[in-house]
């Protein structure tokens, strides 16, 4: 599938069938998968590829929401991650996406790189094995401040980083700096 779909059920009664429909396909899922398991305790390459295979193709299915995790709710296919998640998931994925464009028309890939760099040094939270002195957002905005970020932009950045469990200083390197970086 190359496009993005939504499978929309408005009647309460489709709804609640289609929901059990669902439960049932993960109880077949959980038992297959324990039966796999316990017919060959010593997990051999066959267990393996097995494993996987129920794996993989759960994964994409319509049964539950990739991000997550619910399966009460109605489903939307994305293609550019080829996978199901819930219209509330998809809803924040455009909404961040939007954000996420909008800020890179005020800060570039390379400022955010900049920014990420300058965080984990030593004008930053001085990331190292033992820790950091994180404190907030304090010197995330204190950086962004000093590269001359505006302070729409530096709100728009700092959503972003919430959406990608960057909730601090030291959680944005940690968690958001990938997806941040990633195109
Ligand atoms: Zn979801
Ligand atoms: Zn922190």
């Amino acid at each position: 599938m190359k496009k993005e779909r939504a499978i929309i059920i408005k009647d309460p009664r489709l709804r609640k069938a289609r929901n059990e429909l669902r439960t049932l396909l993960n109880l077949w899922f959980n038992d297959n998968w324990s039966s796999i398991q316990k017919a060959n305790p010593e997990f051999s390459m066959e267990v393996r590829e097995k494993s996987s295979a129920l794996r993989v193709m759960f994964g994409k299915s319509i049964c539950y929401c990739r991000s997550c995790g619910r399966s009460t709710l109605d489903m939307v296919y994305v293609p550019s991650m080829n996978e199901w998640i819930c219209v509330e998931c998809n809803s924040k994925r455009v909404y961040f996406t939007k954000l996420k464009e909008e800020l890179l028309t005020e800060m570039t890939m390379m400022d955010i790189e900049d920014f990420l760099d300058k965080l984990s040094g030593g004008e930053g939270i001085e990331l190292t094995r033992s820790g950091s002195r994180c404190n907030g957002y304090e010197d995330s905005k204190r950086v962004l401040d000093e590269m001359g970020v505006n302070k729409d932009a530096q709100d728009k950045f700092l959503e972003l980083c919430g959406y990608y469990n960057g909730y601090c200083d030291c959680e944005i390197l940690f968690n958001a700096a990938r997806f941040l970086l990633k195109q």
